[in-house]
């Protein structure tokens, strides 16, 4: 029997979300696992299993389409290996690193920001336990909690409450011994033992290695994959026929040491990074399609707010926060956007998505304002995208060590007239009266700026001036030696080094808290988790269930499945001895969005049933019908309620749920 009606809205809220039931899914389905398990593993390496590594490779896909193919960006593939020279240069080795401290009696190593995060937290939620205001958040480890005797469910004073508060805040903006001193004030010790820690200490977080086989050679294994974009620098504005602005775009591994890598894939020691490097005139900002985002509504959290202690944040479209100058420029405004638009479209939460300025001390040693799109989980805002404005730094860097111009030459339109005062010599009278200190007196003259040639040219018009050299001596110099011109100068080109743009992401930190925004469990049965990933992104798109794994439903299996992969569709076939209920909740976990039933029905009449994974609603039609409709479904051109117009509500005697 057959209906038109569509299925109700689904409730996914029933349940609160509970992280400890999500890691279980995604360990038990290989999402992803702890690399070198079986020797016990290391802490901060992963490895992907089938749905972790297709959940990625969607998304990858995604973002080359929403920036490398929207954009025109060139892409690169550069190495991973890198010799010391480049680091020594961009800064790397002097500069990236993190504060850690050890613990004074058992010299376990923490990061000394980290320390003190969990500390106040804990010792806030405490607080807010003892004044009954709520049990504390399920993102405190309870383990640790239990041992750090300060985190106990105490009252603190509302001054010290403040300070916390304000303390966390600004946490970024502190500098190691500024930590080192917050530790002593208050008492932070390492919570696992609850013994002191000492002055905080750098840690360079760049992996060491060496290059060939006498070891001469250190290298290092890349902390991220922008040097490789500003090495190609002159090659890649060549291929773009010496025009800025441009971008060039890579995907790929980098490896930061992390000192006590424990979130999860939220902080792992190897990654995959996607990163833009946007190259544009310093004196000319403003982005060609800036007007197409201009509108768009996004939440900010700005440094000056931070550094007045407070996290409150701000709706506000990018145009007024271009134009007011909350965002520095319409380059990194219209980035922003895109950011943003390109996390809700693979299935971010607008509501758990802000950017946050960095604060002065914050920020990476090359840039000059930098906004993260920070993405909220169960151990709060993430930062997840990095895009900040690193100004000239890196080309003029390399270009200073190398010899090397990585520069734009622009033939300007309007040629640049200006006037200046030159010094003009007699060099023969010069010779002839100073000799060898000729060209000390010449050095002297020429190093004067405008007001210090025009002194001299009135000096001259009376008859003679004397100039100092460093040395302490004078010499006179009359107009048969020296006159001082006015002299009109022409300039057809400039030459400038553009300033970069950078979105720099992370793709285990998106892929993570896309999975905590998209798991939930269905209300008649909190057992049975759902992952809502959109069907743009989830793994598998199409789950084909045949009724049992009976002859006779081999050929249409094979027919549909071969209908789905010419459609560009990739689909499963789950023909296990298992109720469909049950085949549809295992893949309701792995979020395939899209079920057709193959039934006696099908084997007479030609028709499938369609299922969809959130409300469970099921629509039946011909074959080709559902094939057509579920191709439209996968790539975004129609959605439920279209397809709900399209085909009837099935609600046969095999209902699956
Ligand atoms: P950064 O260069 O530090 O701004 O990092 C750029 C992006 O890389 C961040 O926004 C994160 O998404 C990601 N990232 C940085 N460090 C890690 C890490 N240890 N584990 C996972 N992702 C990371």
């Amino acid at each position: 029997m057959a209906t038109t009606d569509m299925a109700t809205t689904v409730n996914k809220t029933a349940h609160p979300f509970d992280k400890t039931r999500l890691d279980a899914t995604l360990n038990r389905r290989f999402f992803y696992a702890p690399a070198f398990e079986i020797y016990g593993g290391v802490a901060g390496l992963y490895d992907y299993g089938p749905p972790g590594s297709a959940l990625q490779a969607n998304i990858i896909d995604l973002w080359r389409k929403h920036f490398i193919i929207e954009e025109g960006m060139l892409e690169l593939d550069t190495t991973i290996m890198t010799p010391s020279a480049v680091f020594e240069t961009s800064g790397h080795v002097a500069r990236f690193a993190d504060w850690m401290v050890k613990d004074s009696k058992t010299g376990d190593v923490l990061r000394a920001d980290h320390l003190v995060k969990n500390v106040l937290e804990a010792r806030l939620a405490g607080d807010r336990e003892a004044r009954g205001l709520e049990a504390a958040p399920p993102s405190v480890d309870k383990k640790r909690k239990k041992k750090n005797a300060k985190a106990a469910a105490v009252k603190l004073d509302d001054g010290v409450v403040r300070e916390y508060e304000s303390i966390l805040a600004q946490l970024d903006n502190y500098s190691g011994p500024e930590i080192g001193e917050l530790c002593r004030k208050h008492d932070i010790r390492n919570p696992d033992t609850d013994n002191e820690v000492g002055e905080p200490q750098q840690f360079n977080l760049m992996f060491q290695s060496s290059i060939g086989p006498t070891g001469q050679h250190k290298g290092y294994l890349r902390p991220e994959t922008a040097q490789g974009h500003f090495l190609n620098f002159n090659r890649l504005l060549e291929y773009n026929n010496g025009r800025v602005p441009f971008a060039s775009a890579q995907i790929g591994r980098s490896f930061r040491n992390e000192i006590s890598p424990r979130a999860g894939l939220l902080r792992v020691r190897e990654f995959t990074m996607a990163e833009i490097e946007h190259y544009v005139d310093p004196e000319d900002k403003r982005h060609p399609r800036f007007k197409e985002v201009r509108d768009l509504s996004i939440v900010l959290l700005d440094r000056h707010i931070q550094e007045s202690g407070s996290s409150e944040t701000t709706t506000i479209t990018v145009g007024e926060a271009v134009d007011k100058g909350i965002i520095a420029n319409e380059t990194l405004g219209y980035f922003v956007a895109r950011i943003y638009l390109f996390l809700i479209n693979i299935g971010i939460n607008p509501k758990r998505l802000r950017f946050r300025q960095h604060m002065a001390n914050e920020m990476a040693h090359y840039a000059t304002d930098c906004w993260d799109a920070e993405i909220h989980n169960t151990t709060g805002w993430t930062e997840c995208v990095g895009c900040a404005d690193r100004a000239a730094y890196d080309l003029s860097v390399h270009s200073k060590k190398t010899g090397q111009p990585l520069v734009v030459r622009q033939a300007l339109k309007e040629p640049i007239v200006t006037e200046k005062e030159v010094p003009e010599w007699n060099k023969k009278n010069l010779g002839k009266l100073f000799k060898k200190d000729s060209a000390v007196i010449q050095q002297v003259v020429e190093s004067l700026d405008e007001a210090g040639l025009l002194k001299l040219k009135g000096e001259l018009a009376q008859g003679s001036t004397i100039v100092k050299s460093e040395d302490g001596r004078e010499f006179t110099l009359t107009p048969e030696v020296v006159t001082i011109e006015r002299k009109t100068f022409k300039q057809s080109i400039r030459d400038f080094t553009p300033n970069v743009i950078e979105p720099s992401f992370g793709l285990g930190r998106i892929l993570y808290t896309l999975l905590e925004h998209s798991f939930w469990s269905r209300e008649q049965d909190v057992d049975r988790g759902v992952l809502s990933l959109p069907p743009l992104v989830a793994p598998t798109k199409v789950l084909i269930v045949p009724l049992s794994a009976r002859e006779e439903f081999d050929p249409l299996v094979q027919e549909i499945s071969a209908k789905l992969r010419r459609a560009g569709v990739f689909s499963r076939v789950d023909d296990s001895n298992t109720s469909i209920g049950k085949r549809y909740a295992r893949n309701d976990e792995l979020g395939t969005p899209f079920g057709l039933t193959i039934d006696f029905a099908s084997v007479q009449n030609r028709t499938v049933t369609l299922r969809e994974r959130d409300t469970t609603d099921q629509r039946i039609g011909s074959i080709d019908e559902v094939i057509a409709t579920v191709t439209d479904l996968v790539f975004g051109n129609i959605d439920w309620a279209e397809a709900c117009r399209r085909l009837p509500a099935y609600d046969g005697v095999q209902a699956v749920d």
